[in-house]
């Protein structure tokens, strides 16, 4: 590279990224192949429109590789319909709501603090000025169970347009018979916001939501489904519904798409496809398993009682009397990244909440199986048992950088 400077944080990231373990859970790592559609020449090129009905000239390349996206995006989920332009997770959320609805119409989503997204409906966002958002919980924290029966009530009394199902941290699987039926009863489209766990759904290790009558599945593609960064759209099969989306991707809400990512995309579709993926989709929530069985054995509270899929969420406060924001800085001097995270009904502040949140896809992209998580796990929490002995964080942290070196990051998965 020519411009020494940018190279050299370039350098730098990657050397990070060697070195530590990854445990936030929705970052992974591309292979190769992802990387350079991503850096290719797709990014010199304007392709306002769709396939097929652009508004600029030289698209017999762009037409054909977007046309390869939204088929494999198909493929993958088991559904008609998929708009690959939305520029990241949030836009494919907010583009939708305003494909269905209008302003000042009700949407239903999970309760922020028991594990909802920004995008649905937090104060701090545009979108909760425009679009008013009722709130589902969980009956019981510790086990994870949804709150049915009022959800329910609720939906019936406030009558939503949109129910959303999906989370950003929460750890169980969702009943989506039960979220069709409320839907069904009140007349509201059904939606999944599946960001974190569309590659354990695209791997078939956790349940497609299409199977159980969702109309439409909204999700991020660098998650657990391990490609660029850049959002989703899939619609089961309702033409209507699909085109008022891609009216509403372009040119309701963004101008040209990005060529390069959606190339991107379509390879990392393609990885998808293959069976190596199933079993690193299936691995995923063995890993994250593991490392949670270590947790409740230690006697550190679980929320939900323990996962169902990729992620953890740990109550270090009441648990070890340590911080998530403590926890978070002292974790990651030993090597290992992960985020502090609100629990449910935290008693604490979101700078400095009660809980950690870690998760196995980068680790397990890495080719880490139970035996190296429970170890993880295990250093982890020595770690904030220990977090002001310097030897001991010492000893850590070189264990930690011997692992990340037996396990480096591969270049291609297949
Ligand atoms: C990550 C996430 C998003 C947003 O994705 P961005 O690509 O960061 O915009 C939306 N919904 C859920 C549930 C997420 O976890």
């Amino acid at each position: 590279m020519r411009d020494k400077l940018v190279e050299k944080f370039i350098k730098g990231e990657e050397k990070r990224q060697a070195e530590g373990l990854e445990l936030i859970p929705s970052e992974n790592y591309v292979s190769q192949d992802v990387l350079t559609a991503n850096g290719s020449v797709f990014t010199n090129k304007y392709s306002e429109g769709y396939p097929g009905r652009r508004y600029y000239g030289g698209q017999d390349f762009t037409d054909q590789v977007e046309r390869l996206a939204i088929e494999r995006a198909c493929k993958l989920f088991n559904c008609k319909f998929a708009n690959v332009q939305p520029h990241a997770g949030a836009p494919a959320n907010i583009a939708t709501y305003f494909a269905l609805m209008e302003p000042g119409d009700t949407i239903m989503g999970m309760d922020l603090s028991h594990g909802g997204h920004l995008t649905h409906g937090h104060p701090v966002t545009y979108i909760s000025k425009i679009f008013r958002f009722i709130r589902y919980k969980m009956k019981n924290v510790d086990t994870g169970e949804i709150d049915y029966d009022e959800m329910l009530e609720v939906a019936k009394r406030e009558k939503p347009k949109v129910i959303m199902a999906g989370f950003s941290a929460y750890t169980r699987e969702l009943d989506y018979a039960k979220f069709s039926a409320i839907a069904k009863e009140v007349g509201a489209i059904v939606i999944m916001d599946a960001a974190h766990i569309a590659g354990l759904i695209a791997g078939k290790a956790a349940k497609n939501p299409f199977d159980y009558g969702f109309d439409i599945i909204l999700t991020t593609t660098h998650k657990t489904l391990r490609g660029p960064r850049g959002g989703l759209i899939l619609t089961r099969d309702n033409e209507e519904i699909a085109k008022k989306i891609d009216k509403a991707v372009f040119p309701g809400f963004q101008g040209g798409p990005l060529m390069n990512t959606i190339a991107a995309k379509a390879v990392a579709f393609g990885e998808a496809l293959t069976p190596a993926f199933k079993i690193y989709a299936a691995q995923i929530i063995k890993n994250a398993r593991a490392m949670a069985e270590v947790f409740k054995r230690n006697e550190i509270r679980l929320l939900c009682g323990g996962t169902d899929n990729h992620c953890v969420l740990a109550d270090v406060y009441s648990s070890l009397g340590v911080t998530g924001k403590e926890a978070q800085t002292v974790l990651d001097e030993v090597g290992i990244t992960l985020n502090m995270n609100m629990i449910a009904d935290d008693p604490r502040k979101p700078m400095d909440p009660s809980g950690i949140r870690f998760g196995t896809p980068a680790i397990t992209t890495r080719g880490f199986k139970e035996k190296e998580c429970a170890r993880v796990a295990e250093l982890m929490i020595l770690t904030l048992k220990n977090k002001d002995n310097k030897k001991i964080k010492e000893a850590v942290h070189k264990k930690i950088k011997q692992l990340a070196k037996k396990f480096p990051i591969p270049k291609s998965f297949v």
